[in-house]
């Protein structure tokens, strides 16, 4: 028989036992409650996500780039190559139109093409007014996130990507040119020595010497550079001086400056080999040739492209 304290222990431990379970049942409830707060909150996190400007550039999704392409004269003979094998390797993974500023009025175009009409001048009046051209449709290239430049006889042969997208601080994209990527005196280089020039350049300064047949940036980065140096041609133009090579010596000129608080994207020139040094370049790349510069010697020549007329041209040093 038991005697009362024994009888009230075992009331004491039943007792104990009911509210452990209640203890028990109260912590899954509020653990269900946390759970279900807490799904909630993720869900909406994920479907409010906003994309923050910065990650976006750093680590690039598809991007909306414009391809400048000028073709007057014969060089439009460059145009169907150049396309098919831009629309194949270059940026495949981003969303490319093409600005094609031509003379030729009956040309018909893919979709992603647009036509831009420009006047054919006679050279080197044509590769010099790139700046303008480009200028005059900065209102429609400022809604790009790349603008790039080619030069017509660029073909592209392997896959280009995001490796040669810019940083928003970076801005600028260049490659060195392939007769001086590596040349390891500055006096080598050709770049414009009459101090009277906008593109001048001191026999101190440089690093590199780029090519202007391929080149871009951001947006932003290149309508800078582009109306900058429409507005130093004008200058040049108007006292009558014409620089040893033009559009690319202006663009050495605005990047000399530009390095000094710009990193720019630097490509080798494997982007960008003439033809004609194909062979003698191409241990230096074992990787392979991105882009061939086609030889103009060899499809009717320099002058039959530009439509060169020397009478038009006497005045150019
Ligand atoms: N260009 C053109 N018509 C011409 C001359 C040049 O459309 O009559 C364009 C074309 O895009 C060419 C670029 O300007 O690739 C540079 O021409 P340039 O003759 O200065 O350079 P090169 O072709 O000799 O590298």
């Amino acid at each position: 028989m038991k005697n009362k304290y024994q009888a009230s222990d075992s009331i004491d431990s039943v007792k104990e036992w009911a509210l452990r379970g209640m203890r028990r049942f109260s912590f899954m409830i509020i653990f269900c409650i946390l759970m279900v707060l807490l799904s909630g909150v993720l869900y909406i996190s994920k479907n409010n996500h906003t994309p923050n400007p910065i990650e976006e550039i750093e680590h690039p999704g598809r991007k909306k780039v414009a391809v400048l392409y000028i073709a007057t004269g014969n060089y439009i003979k460059f145009w169907d190559q150049f396309y098919q094998a831009a629309e194949k390797f270059f940026l495949p993974a981003h969303d490319k139109t093409y600005f094609l500023f031509t003379d030729k009025t009956d040309i018909q175009v893919p979709e992603n093409v647009v036509v831009v009409p420009v006047a054919h001048e006679t050279w080197p009046f044509i590769t010099l007014k790139r700046y303008h051209f480009f200028s005059n449709q900065k209102r429609y290239l400022r809604a790009y996130d790349y603008i790039f430049f080619m030069n017509a006889n660029l073909i592209f042969q392997a896959p280009i990507g995001d490796e040669i997208l810019p940083t928003k601080a970076a801005g600028l994209m260049v490659a060195q040119h392939s007769g001086y990527w590596d040349a390891y005196d500055l006096k080598w280089m050709p770049y414009e020595r009459n101090e009277r020039s906008e593109a001048y350049v001191a026999s101190k300064e440089g690093k590199y010497y780029f090519t202007g047949g391929f080149y871009g940036g951001t947006s932003s980065a290149f309508l800078t550079l582009s109306e900058t140096i429409a507005n130093w041609t004008d200058i040049d133009l108007s006292h009558g001086r014409y620089q040893v090579w033009h559009d690319e010596s202006f663009l050495n000129r605005y990047m000399i400056d530009y390095m000094r608080d710009h990193q720019p994207v630097i490509l080798l020139p494997d982007y960008i080999i003439p033809e004609e040094r194909l062979s003698a370049m191409k241990a230096n790349f074992p990787g392979g040739i991105k882009g061939i510069l086609l030889d103009k010697s060899r499809r009717g020549g320099h002058g039959w492209f530009r439509q060169f007329n020397p009478a038009k041209s006497k005045n150019i040093s």
